[in-house]
Parts: C-alpha cells; structure tokens; sequence
C-alpha cells in the first residue's frame, strides 16, 4: 500500500482557504483534511470535532507533554496543534491529507517530513484582503487592522510552499488546487508505490 502524501495549506484570513478546501475534499477521492487541536473559542457555527477539536489551554499543554503534537504553534495568542497518530495512520493507509495550518507549524512539519506538498493561497490584491476582512462582521476599524497586519505577515511566508494558487476567481482556484492533487498523484514515486505490479508485468520478458 503507498503512503499518502501531505499537504500543506496556508493562507492570511480572507483568502478563502477554507472553502477552497471543502469544496476540493467534496469533488476529490482518499483524501481529507486534519482536525487540528485550538484553545481559542469557537466561532458561531463551529463545531467540536468537526472544525476544531477546542480544549483549554491545560488541555493542549497536557498533550504537548504526551507528544501528541506532530506541531503545534502560538497564533495571534491562541495555541494551535495538529494531532501525530490520527494523520500517521491515515497516511500509511494511503490517505492524503491536508494540513490547514499556519506558516509556523508548516515550518515545523516539513523539517520532520520533507516529502510534504506546501500550497499557499493569496488574495488577488490588497483592497480585495481588505474588502473580505471588512465583511466579516460590524468590527471596529482597529480590529480590522489587526487582522490586515495579521495577514501580510502570514503573507510574508508564501515562498517557503511549493505552489501559490491566487484565488481572484473561486472555480478558477479550485481547479488550479484539483490540478496540484492531480499532478502530485502522478509523479514517479507515487506511481511506483502505487502501481509495482503493473510496472513489473510491463517491462517483465515472460509475456
Ligand atoms: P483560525 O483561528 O482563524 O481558524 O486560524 C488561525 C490560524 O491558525 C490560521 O492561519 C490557521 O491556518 C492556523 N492553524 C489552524 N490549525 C493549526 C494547527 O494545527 N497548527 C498550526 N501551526 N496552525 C494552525
């Protein structure tokens, strides 16, 4: 069975990678996206188990000092962490998976395993950023601020990852996602892993 691969996803706020990613995981086979531990607080809408599993802050440095952590990171003063077993035992079952995390953890993951696929995603302009950061909610201008000032620093980090999709068009950028899974899939090693039998009957002389 060949191991799946692991991708990497990060973006500013106001990017869309969140519903780049369902919609990519709706149309796309064998892979999914991993649940990542948090302290902050959910949002309207989210669910435990689902979006995040949210924990107290003695919650998750109890699972630091168990190793649960593959990574783990301080964003914007609140702790983030992808869980280790969950996502080693759906890659040895040949599962991709995605990591939505942040340039931090990326940092931390690519270090343990190289062979990850990092993808950033980015607004096509500043006053698009700022348009979506605007809309989500009736927040104060200083709040805004902070997560503009939060998103260019995200942004910084875009070429640390392997592909940089632009999502100006939505389709557009789901189709350019689809394309990196798709090309991924076919490279040599993968192929090899995948397809040993056929590629020894293939070349084999005793046809
Ligand atoms: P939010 O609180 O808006 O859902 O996420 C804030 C930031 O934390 C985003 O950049 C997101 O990618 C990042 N993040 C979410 N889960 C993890 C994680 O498990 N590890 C790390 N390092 N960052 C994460």
């Amino acid at each position: 069975m060949s191991q799946g691969t692991l991708y990497i996803l990060s973006a500013p706020s106001g990017a869309g990678k969140s519903s780049l990613v369902s919609a990519l995981l709706d149309q796309t086979d064998a892979i999914k996206v991993s649940v990542s531990h948090t302290t902050r607080a959910p949002r309207p809408g989210e669910k435990d188990g689902v979006n995040y599993n949210f924990v107290s802050v003695d919650q998750f440095k109890a699972l630091i000092a168990d190793n649960a952590f593959l990574e783990h990171a301080e964003v914007f003063g609140n702790f983030y962490g992808t869980s280790r077993l969950w996502l080693e035992d759906q890659l040895s079952q040949g599962i991709d998976i995605i990591l939505e995390i942040d340039w931090q953890g990326a940092q931390q993951v690519r270090k343990l395993m190289p062979e990850t696929a990092g993808i950033f995603i980015l607004p096509p302009s500043r006053e698009e950023l700022q348009k979506r950061l605007d809309n989500r909610g009736q927040d104060s201008a200083e709040i805004i601020a902070g997560r503009m000032a939060e998103a260019i620093s995200e942004m910084s980090h875009y070429n640390e990852y392997d592909y940089v999709i632009i999502n100006d068009d939505f389709d557009q950028a789901l189709a350019e996602l689809k394309a990196v899974i798709i090309a991924q899939r076919q490279k040599l090693t993968c192929q090899q892993a995948r397809h040993g039998k056929l590629l020894t009957d293939l070349l084999s002389e005793n046809h």
